[in-house]
């Protein structure tokens, strides 16, 4: 084996570029990760690994899970805490920041693309407010899972590379392994990292971060006299759509906080979210949101919530003078609802088989939604049962009805749906094939996430990596249990921070 020429197809990933940390020090606390005992790498994603041109089959996994679980600093790499403020749950916390996080720098993928690389669950740093800086099993492997079920969704993500046991304890509720995940995302600048230079009217930061961020994530492609104001509407946009997204695939994040809201209009951090199973527009998973802020329909509200946050604290950058400053910040912010209502019909649109939006299309969305509320049916289950309709198969259609109760509502409907299929000017099967690129049949569920946890708890992936499996082809025809609805034991009703 030649081991030199090895360790260099393998370098790319431990081979950083320090873009944030050229920054200045007012952005960030330069802290290395704090070791842990005894790491143990739990998962690599193997894929995610290949996608960033790592050669897997060479990679020494031992100088891997050093690295990644903060027992070694590569020597490329010059890891700080990122600082942030944000609203959390609408009170204002003037500084947040990475709290048990590390980026360890960024990469570079295979098409040029800049990643951050980031340790999360690391050990305490400046921002720790008296916490312990560490992350449980349970929470990283949710992260893992979650993550990579939305990516193969195709939504708009951040992503995980890694999840490695330290051998340390960590104190919850009760005594849990703690462990470090790896999280790779095309930046971590948040909504709450504007506010905090904002907040401190740091207008100097600002400009910095402004800049920082353009020529990240929107390399020469503003071309307007205000590039501030380019940037609000490319995230409005981005937001829009992702919102739109969640909410095809029954998503609830549940923590939509400023400074869970990114730039990078990937969905992050992934704390008390889940996928719903039976339908319930308002419905709310998270055990800290008790009044329902960020229920399943209050999202799009939610997220223009956040977009004004984000726009106030541009203003200064928008315009020199404020009331033309207010006036463009405030056109943006009022496209976001016929944004998010165009990407969510389009979205719509293919969930039912329609190729071209016709009068009426609305309505029959809407009254669809209403039936599955009452009968309270699976989300998942009933879009994906609903393609099998098409062909006009009695077994088909009578096995969709009984996920309603067999109720004349729904018989109605589908008759209606029916109709409205005919003036389609494609066949059928293109109709139904365009359902499948839609509904999914493997989501992540929660039933199987706690039992995914459950079994680590014992160093038990089995199931972690069954999962992983099925979650990564959602649309595949295919019988595992891993599509099955919760049994009524086994519904989660709540889920926790478990921060
Ligand atoms: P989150 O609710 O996960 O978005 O976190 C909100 C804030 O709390 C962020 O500043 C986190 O870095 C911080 N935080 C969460 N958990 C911990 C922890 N175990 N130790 C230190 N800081 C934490
Ligand atoms: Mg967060």
């Amino acid at each position: 084996m030649n081991i030199a020429n090895n360790s260099a197809k393998t370098q790319s990933i431990f081979d950083f570029s320090n873009q944030f940390s050229q920054l200045p020090e007012r952005f960030y606390s330069r802290h290395p990760p704090i070791s842990v005992s005894q790491p143990k790498l739990v998962a690599l994603n193997e894929s995610l690994a290949s996608e960033l041109g790592m050669d897997v089959g060479c990679l020494d996994r031992q100088e891997f899970t050093d690295i990644f679980s903060g027992n070694q600093v590569a020597a490329s790499s010059k890891p700080l805490s990122m600082v942030y403020s944000g609203h959390q749950f609408g009170n204002w916390v003037p500084r947040l920041g990475d709290g048990r996080a590390h980026l360890l720098g960024e990469i570079e993928d295979p098409s040029g693309q800049l990643l951050d690389v980031q340790l999360k669950g690391s050990g305490p740093t400046l921002f720790s407010r008296g916490a312990d800086g560490r992350a449980g099993i349970g929470p990283v492997l949710r992260e893992f899972l979650v993550s990579e079920g939305m990516y193969a969704l195709g939504i708009p993500t951040t992503r995980a590379l890694s999840a490695i046991l330290t051998g340390d304890t960590i104190y919850r509720e009760s005594t849990l392994p703690g462990a470090v995940l790896t999280r790779i995302a095309r930046s971590h600048i948040r909504v709450g990292t504007f506010q905090y230079f904002f907040s401190r009217q740091d207008i100097e930061g600002l400009e910095i971060l402004l800049n920082f961020t353009i020529n990240r994530l929107y390399p020469s492609q503003f071309d307007g006299p205000s590039p501030a104001l380019d940037l609000l509407d490319a995230t409005v946009e981005g937001q829009a759509e992702l919102i739109a997204k969640w909410m095809g695939v029954g998503f609830i994040h549940g923590v939509m906080n400023t400074d869970n809201m990114s730039l990078a209009c990937e969905t992050i951090d992934f704390g008390p979210c889940a996928f719903m199973d039976e339908f319930r527009s308002s419905k709310v998973f998270s055990s800290i949101d008790w009044a329902g802020r960020y229920a399943y329909n209050r999202q799009p509200a939610m997220a223009r919530w956040n977009l004004v946050q984000l726009a106030n604290a541009l203003l200064p950058l928008i315009n020199a003078n404020q009331e033309k400053a207010i006036k463009a910040a405030t056109e943006v912010i009022n496209s976001f609802d016929e944004r998010f209502q165009h990407h969510w019909h389009q979205i719509l649109l293919r969930k039912f088989g329609f190729f071209a939006q016709r009068e009426g299309d609305s309505e029959l969305f809407v009254q669809f939604f209403r039936i599955m509320e009452l009968a309270q049916t699976d989300f998942t289950v009933v879009f994906r049962l609903l393609s099998d309709c098409i062909n006009g198969d009695h077994h088909l259609i009578d096995h969709f009805f009984s996920q309603f109760g067999h109720n004349n509502e729904i018989k109605s409907w589908l008759l209606l749906w029916q109709a409205r299929l005919g003036e389609e000017s494609r066949d059928l099967s293109e109709c139904a094939a365009l359902m499948r690129t839609a509904n999914p049949v493997v989501i992540p569920r929660n039933h199987q996430i706690e039992k995914v946890i459950q079994l680590a708890l014992n160093e038990d992936y089995d199931h972690f990596f069954r999962m992983l499996a099925a979650i990564q082809h959602p649309f595949a025809d295919t019988h595992s249990e891993f599509q099955v609805p919760p049994q009524p034991d086994e519904r989660v009703r709540q889920t926790f921070c478990g921060t």
